[in-house]
């Protein structure tokens, strides 16, 4: 019995581009944290991804290290996202490590950590120019002065974020920044600073193109290992399966329609007007689903069908294709966007495929 709507997932493929970004970043002495936010905390995901080698896991919501806690998935975990105070606890219960960017949160889980007789690892955020989390630079020997002293807490790197908020590029300028604050901090309070966590996929094609990777050594990957793709220009990276994660969506309604709507055009659901050509008679067919659980935009439908339309639970295509028959199936490729939507849907079902490598079992048993 196959499900729809739902996500067909190859973990083969998601395990094989894990393994090769790891191989290829390991050349360049920087390590992979595997980022599982945009799987709701996928344990078989997560899975996946250790056992092709990254060095631990990543998520930017507290509540999806708890469910891989709580799914047995054993490795170091770190909240990338900056801890919201009214959860420093469940952070330091749950999180080895966190992204922190505000001392008040740094002394809350310090207090919490103390509670709960543990130590915690922080990494401080940098501002470098996307303008999202960070401390600005002029303000990191005060930070890092006062977190030094604080119980219960360990700094163990610097990181930044770029090409997110903004689209900032990773480049030489703003990583040899990064490293050289993380040389004065060492110097500053002679201390090592351990991981030097340069930013996310935007930053892989400045790796494999600079001659300067300075102090940087370590990388959050998500999207490059779900999709296949650097997130600058959205290039397929060589060697690399752009499909290991599909979207099929069922039929519900198959008929030929006029393409221009009859009578007064006002608001739709949405509150926009969209413009619609009159090209006649078009067979129309609606799919089961909606923006409820996909970003219209992020989706690539099968070569010759096209997608028109969609509201809250319905997706509008015309297509020449076989399958838009009532009760047939079609199959999307997804975005970043699209990909994130489905997947912390509840109404589209997760089904896995291609087991996973044996030789890599082997290899961690
Ligand atoms: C989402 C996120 C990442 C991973 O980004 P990708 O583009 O999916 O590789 C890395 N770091 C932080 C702080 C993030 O929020």
């Amino acid at each position: 019995m196959m499900f729809a709507p739902r996500l067909e997932i190859d973990l083969g493929k998601i395990q094989h581009n894990t393994r090769t970004l790891v191989e290829r970043l390991a050349g360049r002495g920087i390590s992979v944290t595997g980022v599982t936010k945009a799987t709701l905390g996928s344990p078989e995901i997560a899975h996946a991804m250790l056992l092709a080698g990254v060095n631990d896991l990543g998520d930017s919501r507290i509540e999806n290290i708890e469910a891989m806690r709580s799914s047995n998935v054993s490795a170091r975990m770190s909240l990338i996202r900056s801890p919201m105070l009214s959860q420093a606890k469940r952070v330091v219960t749950s999180a080895d490590m966190s992204f922190n960017s505000e001392l008040e949160v740094i002394r809350r889980l310090s207090l919490e950590a103390g509670k709960l007789d543990r130590t915690h690892a922080v990494v401080l955020m940098v501002e470098l120019g996307d303008l999202r989390e960070g401390i600005m630079p002029v303000d990191l020997m005060a930070a890092v002065s006062e977190i030094l002293n604080l119980p219960n807490i360990i700094l163990k790197g610097l990181g930044t974020n770029l090409a997110c908020r903004s689209g900032v590029s990773p480049d030489d300028a703003n990583m040899s920044e990064l490293s050289r604050l993380a040389a004065l901090t060492e110097a500053t309070f002679d201390i090592s600073i351990e991981i030097v966590s340069g930013g996310n996929s935007a930053n892989l094609e400045w790796v494999f193109s600079s001659e300067h990777t300075g102090r940087v050594n370590n990388l959050r990957l998500g999207e490059s290992i779900l999709l296949g793709c650097e997130t600058l220009h959205r290039n397929a990276i060589d060697g690399l399966h752009t499909d290991a994660i599909t979207l099929i969506a069922e039929v519900i309604e198959s008929k030929v329609k006029p393409s221009r709507p009859t009578g007064e055009l006002v608001q739709n659901a949405f509150g926009t007007c969209p413009a619609v050509a009159d090209r006649g008679a078009i067979t129309q067919s609606i799919l089961a689903i909606g923006v409820q659980d996909i970003d219209l935009c992020g989706l690539q439908p099968p070569e010759g069908t096209e997608i028109l339309s969609g509201s809250s639970d319905h997706l509008l295509v015309t297509s020449s294709f076989d399958g838009a028959a009532v009760g047939g199936e079609m199959k999307f490729q997804l975005n970043y966007s699209a990909l994130l939507r489905a997947m912390t849907s509840p109404f589209v079902t997760k089904s896995f495929k291609s087991a996973i490598d044996v030789s890599s079992l082997r290899q961690i048993a």
